[in-house]
């Protein structure tokens, strides 16, 4: 545990040896193993239910632009999120409409707003905190959907065919940089609709010291982590 007052280090037992401790990896020796990075902003998902109460009934979503990955769209249109503690204004609609609203923010985010929301794969909602959405129209108190969303890889097959993944797998990945750093756990989706980029949120990017549209190394298929 960490001593709130001094930040010591009290372990209350030894530590396990550290081979039980990492992942264990199985190396991934493709060329094509260098995949660019998206940063994404806080962002939230919506369907058309809750649309209907914050901008009124049937309203449609408005292009403001593309997103890389094919019929992604970021919206004109944007929510206040209101949580118990704070709130954050103009956090984008993204495009199309899903059939459950999520909120995708960053730890940054949730201390701000007085949530903690916990790492999930896109919609993977239950036990996830609520917060309330603000629009023109009305508000809507959502009793689940805030979530960090997990670190992931969208990858067209044919680079999963050439580095040897598929969908579903768990990869390292090194961001070879100037403050180095693996991410050990990152999720891989594979669907033909995808271009091959990975998602990581704005935290994430400001710990590992990454840019958009930076590349980084896929350097093994996690076995067992
Ligand atoms: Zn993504």
């Amino acid at each position: 545990m960490i001593d709130g007052n001094y930040g010591y280090w009290h372990p209350q037992e030894p530590p396990p040896p550290i081979e039980e401790a990492l992942p264990l990896v199985e190396p991934i020796t493709s060329a094509y193993n260098e995949v660019p990075v998206r940063i994404s902003g806080r962002h939230i998902h919506i369907s058309q239910q809750e649309l209907d109460q914050l901008y009124g009934p049937g309203y449609k979503l408005t292009k403001y632009r593309n997103l890389d990955q094919p019929g992604q769209f970021a919206a004109n249109e944007t929510l206040t999120v209101v949580g118990p503690e704070g709130v954050i204004e103009d956090v984008r609609i993204l495009g199309p409409l899903r059939d459950k609203t999520q909120v995708e923010i960053s730890g940054t985010d949730g201390y701000h707003l007085g949530v903690e929301p916990p790492v999930r794969d896109s919609g993977d909602l239950s036990g996830t905190p609520g917060i309330v959405l603000v629009g023109p129209y009305g508000a809507v108190t959502l009793r689940k959907g805030v979530i960090l969303a997990a670190t992931h890889i969208h990858m067209n097959p044919s680079d999963a065919a050439r580095t040897g993944l598929t969908n579903g797998d768990r990869v390292q990945v090194l961001v070879d940089g100037e403050r180095d750093l693996i991410f050990n756990d990152v999720l891989v989706r594979v669907d033909k609709n995808f271009i091959t980029e990975m998602h990581v949120d704005t935290d994430e990017a400001n710990a590992a010291v990454i840019e958009d549209g930076s590349c980084v190394t896929i350097i093994g298929r996690v076995l067992l982590s």
